[in-house]
């Protein structure tokens, strides 16, 4: 096992920086990965918020598409927020855009309508450690409408879930790097280190 694994976050487009800060403060060494050679040095790799048609285009773009499958494929560990989930999502819902499609999961882009841009909800999250809430920060998110029987509930709010793993997958419709509070990534960094 290794002490201080290496977490990419995938910079193509998105809050990267805020992702690399938040996979240093819960004890990963991380570093931004925009090729094949930096997909091939890390342990565990998480894609950020953003806008996930961006994202895909260029993960097709770049030829990052089916490496980054196989790594998954092999068992790498991948946290997706947000776009990063869209991009994970087996289905969204009238959707054909380029995506990993890895998580057995259908998702509905920006689901809390353009009159909610962006709100936050303390949700409580015992599978991740402590007692107090999470402070989940939603920005155009997506909602999780439909899991399959593999995939586990992490968190949720009355509408579905907001956090959910499936194997060496984890993946949320919320932004745990714009808090101070490392429990998700730290969460991740373990998934990583048991792998
Ligand atoms: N609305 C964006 C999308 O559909 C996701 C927003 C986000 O990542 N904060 O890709």
């Amino acid at each position: 096992m290794v002490t201080q694994p290496r977490i990419g976050v995938l910079a193509l487009q998105g809050d990267v920086p805020e992702h690399l800060h938040a996979l240093g403060e819960a004890g990963a060494q991380a570093v931004a990965v925009k090729t094949l050679a930096g997909l091939a040095a890390v342990d565990g790799l998480v894609i950020p918020g953003g806008e996930s048609t961006t994202i895909g285009m260029l993960l097709e773009r770049y030829g990052l598409m089916a490496p980054l499958r196989e790594r998954i494929a092999a068992g790498m560990p991948l946290y997706g927020t947000c776009a990063g989930l869209i991009l994970m999502a087996r289905e969204v819902e009238g959707s054909e855009q380029p995506r990993l499609g890895c998580m057995d999961i259908t998702v509905r882009r920006n689901a809390y309508g353009r009159q909610v841009d962006s709100f936050e909800v303390d949700v409580p999250a015992p599978e991740l450690g402590g007692t107090n809430p999470l402070r989940a920060v939603f920005i155009r998110a997506p909602q999780i409408t439909a899991i399959g029987p593999e995939v586990r509930i992490l968190a949720e709010m009355p509408n579905g879930p907001i956090l959910v793993r499936q194997g060496s997958l984890l993946g949320g419709t919320f932004h745990p790097e714009m808090t101070e509070d490392r429990r998700v990534h730290a969460y991740f960094r373990r998934m990583v280190q048991e792998q």
